[in-house]
C-alpha cells in the first residue's frame, strides 16, 4: 500500500509517497511559489537523481497535477500507475471543536474545514484547495484529514477555557486549540514506547521546538493542556512568533504607531520571535552564532526563548502533578545540544541530570539523561509525515 502525504500552505504544497509495507520514503518533493511569478517544483526520488522544474503554477490543481507527473515520470518517477497510490493524508490546521482523530474525507468533513477558515486563515484555505485538487486529479481514491488540532481535544476545559466573558466561547468557539498535533501524539507515544513508560501511568512532556514551537501536557497518552491556543501564536518564543504576551501590547502598539490590531498582529506573527529581539534572523543557527560572537541582542533572544520554554515544563510538571519524561523534538529540539542543555539547566528541582555525552545528539532516538537522572529525557525525532501516513492507513 503506497499514501502520498499532501501538506498544502497558501503558496506551496510540500509532498511524500510512502510504501506502506516499510514505510520507506519512495520520493518527496516541495512546490514553491504557487500562484506566484517563479513556481518550482523540487521532486526527490529516493535513490535517484532529484527534478527540479520551473514552471509555471497559477494553483494548487496544476501543482498536484505536476506531483503525478513527477511520480509517474520515466525517469524521476517511483511509480508507474496513478492507481498505485492507496489513499491521501493531508494536513489540515484546524478542526474546530468538531474532530478529536483523523477521518476520511467526505462533504460534512469540508464543511468543518470550511467552517474553520477564520480560526486558520493562512492554512485551511490551502489545506480545502488540496483536498478538493485531489479530489479531481485522483477520483475515487479516499482523502484523509490529520488535524494539528485533533491530538489536543482531550483537553479539560479548565486548561482551553480563555477567562474571557463565556458568551464569546458560545458565539464564536474562541477557546485554546493547540497545534503541532500529529506530532505531540506521534513523539508521546514513542517516548512511552521507547522509554518503556507504563501507557496508562505516564506523564509525558513533549517539547516541539522548530521554528514554530509548542509544548504539550500529556497524561496516560492523553493531552492535558498545550501551550499554542486558539492560533498558533501563543507559547513560546518562537522563529518570528511573540509566544505570550500582554494583550494590551497589542493595543498600545496600535496606538503608538497608528497601526490596525490586523496589523500588529500580522508584526507578533512575522516579525517577532527570535527575529524581532535579535534584529537578525528567525533561524537559530543564525542567532546562536551572533550570541557565540558577543552580539547582546542575539544571547537574550536565545536565552528568552530557553526561559519560556523551562517555564512551561513546570507548568505542566504541576499541572500533572510530576513528570516521568521529557521529550526534544523537531529542528531545534532534535539537532541542538546546547539549547537542550540550556533548558535542563532550569529543571534540578525535578532532579534532571543530562548526560553531556548522550546529549551530543542529532536526528535520532536517543535518551539524553543520566541512569540516575529523576526525570528521562529524551532527543526524539519528529515524522509528521509518516505520523499522517500511518493514520491515514490505519483509516482505510
Ligand atoms: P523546523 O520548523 O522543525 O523545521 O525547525 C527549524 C529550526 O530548526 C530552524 O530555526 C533551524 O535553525 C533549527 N535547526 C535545524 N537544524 C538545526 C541544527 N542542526 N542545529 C540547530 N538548529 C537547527
Amino acid at each position: 500500500m503506497k499514501i502520498l502525504v499532501i501538506n498544502c500552505g497558501s503558496s506551496s504544497l510540500k509532498y511524500q509517497l510512502i510504501d506502506m509495507e516499510n514505510e520507506a520514503v519512495l520520493a518527496k518533493g516541495l512546490c514553491e511559489r504557487i500562484g506566484i511569478e517563479g513556481s518550482v517544483l523540487t521532486h526527490k526520488p529516493a535513490g535517484k537523481e532529484k527534478l527540479v522544474k520551473e514552471t509555471p503554477m497559477k494553483d494548487h490543481q496544476i501543482a498536484i497535477q505536476l506531483v503525478l507527473d513527477a511520480l509517474l515520470d520515466k525517469v524521476y518517477g517511483v511509480i508507474s500507475n496513478v492507481s498505485e497510490i492507496s489513499a491521501i493524508g493531508h494536513r489540515v490546521l484546524h478542526a474546530g471543536k468538531y474532530y478529536s482523530d483523523s477521518i476520511i474525507v467526505n462533504e460534512d468533513v469540508k464543511k468543518v474545514v470550511r467552517d474553520c477558515f477564520d480560526l486558520g486563515p493562512l492554512h485551511n484555505p490551502a489545506n480545502l484547495i488540496g483536498i478538493e485538487a485531489c479530489e479531481k486529479a485522483m477520483p475515487g481514491v479516499p482523502n484523509v484529514a490529520v488535524f494539528d488540532t485533533a491530538f489536543h481535544q482531550t483537553m479539560p476545559e479548565k486548561a482551553y477555557m480563555y477567562a474571557i466573558p463565556y458568551e464569546y466561547y458560545e458565539k464564536y468557539d474562541i477557546r485554546r486549540y493547540g497545534f503541532h498535533g500529529t506530532s505531540h501524539r506521534y513523539v508521546s507515544k514513542r517516548t512511552i514506547e521507547f522509554g518503556n513508560l507504563d501507557p496508562d501511568n505516564s506523564k509525558v512532556i513533549v517539547c516541539h521546538l522548530g521554528n514554530g514551537g509548542s509544548v504539550s501536557a500529556v497524561l496516560n497518552g492523553k493531552c492535558v493542556d498545550t501551550s499554542m491556543g486558539l492560533t498558533p501564536l501563543e507559547g513560546l518564543v518562537m522563529g518570528t512568533r511573540s509566544g505570550d504576551i500582554d494583550p494590551a501590547v497589542v493595543q498600545y502598539i496600535a496606538n503608538k504607531e497608528n497601526k490596525s490590531v490586523n496589523e500588529v498582529i500580522d508584526i507578533l506573527n512575522k516579525k517577532s520571535g527570535i527575529l524581532g529581539i535579535s534584529g537578525l534572523s528567525s533561524d537559530f543557527r543564525d542567532v546562536q552564532k551572533a550570541q557565540s560572537e558577543g552580539d547582546h541582542r542575539a544571547d537574550i533572544a536565545i536565552e528568552a526563548f530557553v526561559y519560556r520554554v523551562a517555564k512551561y515544563i513546570g507548568a505542566y510538571a504541576a499541572a500533572m502533578n510530576g513528570v516521568d519524561a521529557i521529550t526534544f523534538t523537531a529542528g531545534v529540539g532534535e539537532n541542538d545540544a546546547d539549547i537542550r542543555n540550556a533548558v535542563c539547566a532550569y529543571l534540578g528541582y525535578l532532579g534532571v541530570h543530562i548526560d553531556t555525552e548522550k546529549n551530543k545528539v542529532r536526528g535520532e532516538e536517543r535518551e539524553i539523561s543520566t541512569p540516575d537522572s529523576g526525570v528521562k529525557v529524551f532527543a526524539i525525532p519528529t515524522n509528521e509525515e509518516l505520523a499522517i501516513a500511518r493514520e491515514t492507513k490505519e483509516l482505510l
